[in-house]
């Protein structure tokens, strides 16, 4: 059983079963606080699954592009950890789980370390400071770039929505200054976000995300071009990262719902799951949930997880329980009937 996922057979199979299920879903409204999202086609919906081995699986609008928006914090992570280190990570960003929205001021405020943890916009702001340079267009270059390696394709701009956000991001430059003032920020307030705005217009098709995810499932090298992209030593601390905060509130019920996969939301309505040592997996579908992640998607990735995780041999312990449980109880409630009967 232990190796079945290697036949494409069973991945076409999986992902044409759960796509089905889950197009006739109704739910969610696309992001409107960014004006050029609110344009965007709710129908939208992909899936894409990329194994170790590079094999690619699609279905659905596979080709249809989308703003990546917060799923670049996890590629800005990843390199600032290459670049500064995991201690500098931990002083100057930090991992704390937060309970209230991605860009919430109160939570700067109230948290201690004020940049909370990379997945929230305070700490991804802040991240993206870490890499700053004076040289405004080697500043964006190393931050763009970075997405295109791991994507293995020029990823371009996506100058609509990119505008768009600009105009409309008065609250991350709120963020952003309440950070300064609480010496959790790393650079210039302005070229810093400009650069994390770009970061996160950059336009993905759910095939992009899954092969970009398919690096960390792959031990942090490319299935494609064979290079290392993540240093083995800071996986680890990405992946928890990712289980900890990487769908926002909603972390924790995911978390269950999964067994433990690491995923990465963002409101333009991607998701990004990794499955280590099996695959990356990328789904695309506009509409979100009350926390900002795609509706679909997470019902696409509860169902997905729960088949390839059969398919690999990986049980869902909880799942065990109660069914033993529920035999168990069976067999009591029989008893009891019996007596009751008799
Ligand atoms: N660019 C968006 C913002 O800064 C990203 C938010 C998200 O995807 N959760 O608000």
């Amino acid at each position: 059983m232990k190796n079945l996922y290697k036949n494409n057979i069973y991945m076409n199979k999986i992902i044409r079963k759960v796509y089905n299920k889950i197009r006739k879903y109704k739910g969610g409204k696309v992001a409107s606080y960014i004006p050029e999202l609110a344009k965007v086609n709710p129908e939208i919906f992909a899936i894409s699954i990329v194994d170790c081995e590079g094999n690619i699986y699609n279905i659905g609008n596979y080709n249809t592009e989308v703003a990546i928006e917060s799923i670049s914090k996890l590629f800005t992570l990843t390199k600032a950890l290459e670049i500064k280190g995991k201690k500098q990570l931990m002083k100057k960003i930090g991992f704390k789980g937060s309970s209230l929205a991605f860009n919430s001021i109160p939570a700067e405020e109230l948290t201690d370390t004020h940049t909370i943890n990379p997945f929230v916009n305070q700490g991804a702001i802040a991240t993206t400071s870490l890499l700053y340079k004076k040289n405004k267009r080697s500043f964006t270059n190393m931050i763009l770039n970075n997405m295109r390696t791991f994507a293995n394709r020029n990823l371009k701009l996506g100058k609509s929505v990119y505008h768009s956000e600009l105009k409309s991001n008065l609250k991350n430059v709120a963020l952003a200054t309440l950070l300064k003032s609480h010496n959790r920020f790393y650079g210039n307030i302005n070229d810093t976000i400009d650069v994390y705005t770009k970061q996160c217009s950059m336009k993905v098709t759910s095939q992009d995300l899954a092969i970009m995810a398919s690096v960390y499932a792959n031990n942090g090298i490319h299935p494609q071009t064979k290079k290392r992209l993540v240093k083995s030593a800071h996986l680890d601390l990405i992946l928890q990262a990712m289980k900890a905060e990487g769908l926002y509130q909603y972390s924790d019920t995911w978390m269950i719902r999964t067994n433990g996969v690491s995923a990465k939301s963002g409101v333009g309505g991607g998701i990004l799951m990794i499955i280590p040592g099996v695959c990356g997996i990328g789904i695309v579908s506009p509409p979100l949930d009350k926390n900002g992640n795609s509706y679909k998607g997470i019902e696409t990735g509860v169902l997905l997880s729960n088949e390839i995780h059969k398919l690999t041999g990986k049980k869902n312990k909880d799942c065990l329980v109660n069914k033993t449980l529920k035999r168990k109880l069976k067999k009591k409630l029989k008893k009891k009937t019996l007596k009751i009967y008799k």
